[in-house]
């Protein structure tokens, strides 16, 4: 159960203020008991000395027998209410029994004529009203008066003893109103110290109160509410410092969220948990900070799409989308992920885009593509996908003043809202992915040409460098042959010499044509120097390699080149060597073609010669 701070602290006050009363009322009624019944001795103990003296004058002057009315007397004195002497066994003994009264010896009288020591006692016991006090009287030869002169008893003997009662029951009422008048001043200052610790502790229970609640509130990001300052003491300037805080944290998260939500290029919402919806957006954009750190040091688009794929699964959590690329002409669409499977057919556009990507809403325009409203805002939006109730948002990559990509989002339709929540920070996701990706393009495209000859659009020499290590790991890997093949142009020089060079670049474009066209697709064709060619036929024997050399040859042959108005034919020599058959290594297969290329130039051209070994030995020779 929660007890309020005021009624933890009242209830405090008031069990000690109580316990304080008890305390004082049993203390003052103690020693007030106490107090009366030491006072009752003393009166006691000088009353019956009193008596004593009065009885020895009375023994002295031979009245004693007159004692009974005397001490009916002492009796009436206030404060006492009866006197009685006894006498003791000896005086008894002496003078004979005294008077009635004086052998009506109680148990006490007895014990005390016995001990010879007083007793002074409450008679009913510690509450009674009544003090009972028994002193015995003993002989003395030293005093006043030497009894042992008329009492024939031994010194120290008990001779009697007077028994005196006395009320200290005035006493006890004294007492009882003193506790009382006690017990009420204690409850007055009791009742006025709760009444002012009260009016103390109320600014503090409300303010602290109001600030329980002003917690609370901020807890889930409203930072409005405000504590009332009620004084000027400390609580007041926990008020004030808690006000000054607030309003610094609104400020200052506000301008967070203006210059975040500037980041992100978005509208804050200014219903939403101001803390949590900023915290959300700065961590969003540190996510958005490493995925620019990551994709940069990629080294392929194909890489930078993964991880956008990846980002659109993991952080926005869409199963289905559509990540597309557009050529460098701006014509086709090449799919690159649908649904996190890469390279995966075409699923939510019709199939028209790929050939024709002005088909797609935001190729052509370069702007967002809401299909949250209205499907068919977008008709290249799969049909099928409309019937069963899908939308989508298609966001456009700007690179370099088109658009690069497109990521398509596609949702049911009941979810259409996750669309418009993810599209600030996906689109910063986006603006961070453009510039890489249209750099690694660049780089692609550029590289690309460096590795390709653009006269013939053969691969070059370069690309051959870089390129034979994985042919040769791949036969290896697949335990297949490949056959290298030189080509080289026969008097072509004279071509040049005899109708420049321009006649000379046609007559290689044209025979690169016919290279590519007596070639399997996988066979690789590199112009390998100015007029020479090299044909990497691959998984191919030796033999058909032959033929396949052969039939170039004879397609070179029987080729007629023309340019402008000239019309020419142009014989090949070609020589061959296999690898790994004729060699381990690939630029020594390569070497071992271009001995057999000079062995075909040698013996006469236009022939195709395999390697051999004789050929080698007989090279060695000059
Ligand atoms: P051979 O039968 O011995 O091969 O005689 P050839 O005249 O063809 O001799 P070679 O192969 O040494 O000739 C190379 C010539 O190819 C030299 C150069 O004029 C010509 N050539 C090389 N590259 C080009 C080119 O890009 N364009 C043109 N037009 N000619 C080139
Ligand atoms: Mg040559
Ligand atoms: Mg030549």
């Amino acid at each position: 159960m929660k007890v309020k701070l005021q009624t933890k602290t009242l209830l405090a006050l008031a069990s000690v203020m109580s316990i304080l009363t008890i305390v004082i009322a049993v203390a003052s009624l103690a020693s007030f008991r106490d107090f009366s019944i030491r006072s009752a001795t003393d009166h006691t103990r000088t009353a019956a000395e009193m008596i004593r003296v009065s009885l020895t004058e009375a023994m002295l002057n031979n009245t004693i027998h007159t004692r009974d009315s005397y001490l009916d007397r002492i009796a009436q004195v206030q404060g006492l209410d009866e006197a009685r002497v006894i006498r003791g066994r000896l005086v008894d003994e002496q003078f004979g029994t005294g008077l009635a009264r004086e052998i009506q010896a109680d148990a006490i009288d007895l014990r005390v004529l016995q001990s010879g020591e007083p007793i002074y006692a409450l008679t009913d016991g510690i509450f009674s009203s009544e003090f009972r006090a028994t002193i015995p009287y003993i002989a003395e030869r030293e005093g006043d008066v030497n009894c042992l002169s008329c009492h024939a008893v031994p010194e120290g003997a008990v001779l009697g003893a007077v028994t005196l009662t006395a009320s200290i029951e005035q006493m006890r009422k004294a007492a009882v109103i003193t506790a009382l008048a006690m017990i009420i001043v204690v409850s007055i200052f009791a009742l006025v110290s709760i009444v002012f610790l009260r009016r103390m502790l109320n600014p503090l229970v409300t303010t602290a109160s109001e600030i329980e609640h002003a917690v609370k509130r901020a807890n889930v990001g409203d930072f409005s509410v405000r504590v009332e300052q009620r004084s000027n003491d400390e609580i007041g300037a926990i008020a004030r410092h808690f006000n000054s805080l607030s309003e610094s944290i609104t400020t200052k998260l506000s301008d967070i969220r203006e210059n975040v939500a500037h980041l992100v290029q978005s509208h804050p919402d200014d219903k939403g948990d101001l803390l949590s919806d900023t915290a959300n957006t700065v961590s969003g954009l540190v996510k958005v900070s490493q995925f620019k750190q990551a994709i940069e040091e990629d080294e392929t688009t194909e890489e930078v799409f993964q991880r956008l794929s990846e980002v659109i699964q993991d952080e926005f959590h869409f199963e289905t989308y559509s990540i597309y690329e557009v050529d460098q002409n701006q014509k086709a669409i090449k799919i690159i992920n649908v649904d996190g499977v890469a390279q995966a057919p075409i699923h939510w556009c019709k199939e028209d885009i790929m050939e024709k990507c002005g088909s797609c809403r935001a190729v052509r325009t370069g702007h967002h593509i809401d299909g949250t409203e209205n499907t068919l805002i977008c008709r290249a939006f799969s049909a099928e996908a409309r019937r069963d109730d899908k939308c989508y948002l298609c966001l456009p990559v700007i690179q370099s003043g088109g658009v690069g990509s497109v990521i398509q989002l596609v949702v049911e339709q009941s979810h259409s809202v996750r669309l418009h929540q993810a599209r600030p920070l996906l689109e910063s996701y986006l603006r961070e992915a453009a510039p890489v990706l249209q750099a690694k393009r660049l780089m692609a495209s550029l590289r690309e040409s460096t590795l390709n000859d653009a006269m013939t659009g053969l691969r070059n020499r370069r690309f051959l460098e870089e390129y034979a290590e994985t042919l040769v790991n791949q036969c290896k890997r697949r335990g297949s042959a490949m056959t290298l093949m030189m080509l080289d142009l026969d008097y072509f020089k004279k071509v040049n010499d005899t109708y420049g060079h321009d006649v000379g670049d046609s007559i290689l474009i044209d025979l690169a044509g016919i290279f590519l066209a007596n070639v399997r697709e996988s066979d690789l064709v590199v112009r390998y120097g100015g007029e020479e060619f090299l044909i990497i036929l691959l998984d191919t024997d030796s033999e058909s390699a032959l033929a396949v050399a052969e039939k170039i040859r004879k397609a070179v042959e029987d080729h007629q080149f023309k340019a402008g108005n000239i019309t020419l034919n142009k014989t090949i020599s070609v020589g061959l060597a296999d690898f790994p058959n004729d060699g381990q290594a690939f630029w020594q297969v390569l070497k071992f073609a271009d001995v057999s290329l000079y062995a075909a130039k040698e013996q006469g051209r236009n022939q195709v010669i395999r390697f051999s070994q004789d050929l080698w030995s007989s090279m060695e020779k000059y």
